[in-house]
């Protein structure tokens, strides 16, 4: 459990036996004292990202072994595979991030883009190329010059396109904000992998919270 929770860290729980409500609040002990909680990320940052007004349907087994559909908040929703799945996310890794009303979604999905970004090895084209190119629009709104095809325009690779599709879909009255300028769109300029390599790193936006590990990495002693 991380993000914006009074107790972040971690939780060992029986599947299915806590609801979303009472992780955050009983375990990890609430949202920061005066907010209010406006989105969760339930399986890892590759998840689909659900908002804290959202309703969710689902179907719920009775004793006598029928299901009936029931429609339920954010803090119902039981904390296993089937019921995220359901919500129209997952469980995934289990790691689950918090967002109150003080985040700018698109500074949240800038933020998960460059991990996807940096961390991408290569190997797959559309891994590659997307995340790279994701992080470059996500940024380009960030920094304000965002154009009216930007929120539609991101989303190739696989996993690491789930967070733009949802964060996109669920929030777009925040993202169209930042796309105000018309077209044409000039799309971002294609970084080389050479030119990335000569740069030794990739240009992006400050971190909240610098981790550390980017210089400590660039300093080892091998
Ligand atoms: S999807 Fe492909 S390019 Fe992306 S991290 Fe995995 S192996 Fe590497």
């Amino acid at each position: 459990m991380s993000g914006d929770v009074e107790r972040p860290g971690y939780f060992e729980i029986e599947v299915g036996k806590v609801t979303m409500g009472q992780l955050i609040y009983e375990m990890a002990g609430g949202v920061k004292w005066g907010r209010r909680l406006k989105a969760v990320i339930p399986g890892g940052s590759s998840a689909k990202v659900l908002r804290a007004d959202e309703r969710f349907k689902l179907k719920q087994k009775q004793p006598d072994g029928s299901t009936i559909d029931v429609e339920m908040s954010i803090y119902d929703l039981p904390m296993d595979f089937d019921s995220l799945a359901a919500a129209g996310s997952m469980a995934g890794s289990g790691g689950v991030i918090v967002l109150d009303d003080s985040r700018d979604m698109v500074w949240v999905l800038n933020n998960i883009n460059e991990f996807y970004a940096h961390e991408s090895c290569g190997q797959c084209t559309p891994c590659r190329e997307g995340s790279l190119w994701m992080k470059k629009i996500t940024e380009r709104m960030l920094n304000g010059g965002g154009v009216t095809e930007d929120p539609r325009t991101c989303a190739f690779g696989e996993a690491c396109a789930w967070p733009t599709q949802s964060f996109v879909e669920k929030f777009p009255e925040e993202f169209a904000a930042r796309a105000r300028k018309s077209i044409p769109p000039p799309l971002p300029p294609e970084d080389t992998p050479r030119e990335l390599i000569e740069r030794e790193q990739i240009p992006t936006s400050p971190l909240a919270h610098d981790p550390g590990w980017e210089k400590a990495g660039a300093d080892a002693v091998i």
